[in-house]
């Protein structure tokens, strides 16, 4: 072979070497392009709905990128993305990065790429932390992150095709339908969720992906907004409970309990409360759904209010039993005590005409013994005189014969009443028996005593006693003993009779003082 056929052949290998090595950078700036185009797309899915300047400029990329658009268009929108990204930088953003957790865990359930999760998860901890300067600083450091290392945007020669083939379509709504199985949502959502999450599941063309991915979005936005609502209704929730509860815990302190039966009960009842309010506590503050919690309290607030309620009825019950007994009582207390009234009266009564003489009206025998008693016991501590006075009327036998027994009577009770008449408040008269009558008289010698009696004897003597306008002689007759040291009631009386009998056998109508 000749220099210049060698040459050929050299520069013909070359030429074909050079053909190879395009061929195979072609193919790598497509697999570059197409991975570029996936990051971008997931980002702007992830980055969505967190600022409103934002949002169009991700849709339009998104669209486009799914379109499959010449290179220049997505360069001029990626130039515009990157303008809003910077005015947003700028301060021009002024919404807050609330969902920054959701996008953390969407971004590292998206991310293959285990030393990326792992700055993910060091970037979630800065931010966290409030290392990170606001969410301006977040999103910057997330694309940056995000982004493919090889990146360069003229390069991206995919179309529509390509993007089709490399875009895993069945992975991002796998991801999505977990991401919102995996979220606590209101009932309100529910049905949403599940008609999403069905969709998702469907086979997926272009429109439909983008109107699922667009849902499904929307969709974890209106949960996290429920969630900070419903943290703020939590805690308006639990301060109305602990209201409720401390209204409650009143009300079983206003009920009363007056028997030991109702007291039991309601230390049971105050224990049962306490055991439930602590329960609550203990839900309270380990309780991290609100839904649930409130169906908790609520069912054992009106379990509460019910074992209140019964516990009330039966208090009410027990309570109106014991009244009723009471009145039952208070009245047969009453019967009773009006009975002891009338006992006492009736035993006054019974006990006066014991000892009262039920002709005359003075007192008889047995009044005459106890006032002995009593002037006796005297006598001995004061040693003052006391003398006993024994009164019988003369011959009285002869007025109930010829005047008739009823005379007789009228002649007793006038008798009496001159006995009485004439004697101190201080001296005790009392009818004996038959005619005869005692005096005791206290502090005061026989002598003394004689002196009162003749003037007694004498004025019954004077009394003018008539029957029929016809005139009665009447006198009465006296023994008189002063009670001496040795004496008793007896021997006082046998010498007082003794002395009487004298003075019967002197004539009558006199006094004598017994030796
Ligand atoms: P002397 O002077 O010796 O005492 O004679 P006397 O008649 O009073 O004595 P005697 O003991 O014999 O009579 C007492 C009478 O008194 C007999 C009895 O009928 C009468 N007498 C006793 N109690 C009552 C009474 O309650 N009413 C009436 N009307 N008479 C009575
Ligand atoms: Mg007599
Ligand atoms: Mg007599």
């Amino acid at each position: 072979m000749s220099s210049s056929s060698s040459e050929i052949t050299k520069w013909k290998d070359k030429y074909y070497n050079a053909l190879d090595e395009l061929e195979l950078l072609e193919t790598s700036t497509k697999d570059t392009g197409a991975l570029f185009c996936r990051a971008l797309i997931r980002l702007s899915l992830a980055t969505k709905g967190f600022n409103q300047q934002l949002d169009p400029h991700l849709l339009r990329l998104r669209n486009q990128l799914k379109q499959g658009i010449a290179n220049s268009k997505l360069s001029n929108e990626l130039t515009k993305f990157s303008e809003a990204l910077l005015r947003f930088e700028d301060g021009s953003a002024e919404e807050p990065l609330q969902d920054a957790s959701l996008l953390f865990g969407f971004l590292i359930s998206q991310e293959a790429n285990t030393d990326k999760v792992s700055a993910l998860n060091l970037l979630r901890g800065q931010y966290e932390t409030g290392k990170i300067a606001g969410a301006k600083e977040l999103l910057r450091l997330m694309a940056e992150l995000c982004a493919p290392e090889t990146l360069e945007v003229g390069h991206c020669t995919s179309d529509l095709n390509a993007f089709g083939a490399n875009l895993d379509i069945n992975f991002i709504c796998e991801q999505l339908v977990q991401l919102i199985q995996g979220m606590d949502m209101p009932d309100t959502s529910l049905a949403d969720a599940k008609k999403i999450t069905q969709e998702l599941k469907e086979p997926q063309t272009e429109d439909s992906f983008r109107d699922n991915v667009d849902a499904a979005l929307a969709l974890l936005q209106n949960i996290k907004k429920y969630e900070q609502f419903e943290k703020k209704e939590m805690e308006i929730f639990l301060a109305h409970v602990t209201q409720q509860l401390a209204s409650l815990g009143a009300n079983a302190n206003g009920v009363s309990g007056s028997t030991e039966k109702i007291r039991a009960k309601r230390n049971n009842l105050d224990l049962t409360v306490a055991t439930k309010m602590q329960a609550l506590q203990v839900s309270s503050a380990n309780a991290t759904k609100l839904e649930p919690l409130k169906q908790l309290i609520k069912s054992e607030l009106d379990n509460i209010s019910a074992q209140m309620q019964t516990h009330k009825q039966e208090e009410k019950k027990q309570q109106a039993e014991a009244d009723q007994l009471v009145a039952v009582m208070a009245a047969e207390i009453k019967l009773v005590k009006a009975e002891a009234q009338s006992l006492k009266e009736n035993l006054k009564q019974a006990s006066a005409q014991a000892l009262t003489d039920a002709l005359t009206h003075l007192p008889n025998r047995l009044a005459y013994d106890r006032r002995f008693e009593a002037e006796y016991a005297r006598w001995r501590r004061n040693k003052e005189p006391l003398s006993l006075l024994v009164w019988d009327i003369d011959l009285f036998k002869k007025i109930n014969d010829n005047y008739g027994h009823k005379t007789g009577d009228k002649t007793l009770i006038i008798i009496s009443k001159l006995l009485s008449k004439y004697c101190r408040e201080t001296d005790f008269v009392s009818r004996f028996g038959g005619e005869e009558f005692t005096m005791l008289l206290s502090n005061t010698s026989s002598e003394a005593a004689l002196v009162l009696a003749e003037k007694i004897r004498r004025i019954i003597e004077k009394t003018g006693f008539n029957y029929a306008g016809q005139a009665i002689n009447i006198t009465i007759s006296c023994g008189i003993a002063e009670l001496k040291v040795n004496d008793t009631q007896e021997t006082l009386f046998v010498r007082a009779d003794k002395a009487l009998y004298e003075a019967k056998k002197k004539g009558r109508n006199q006094c004598v003082i017994a030796s």
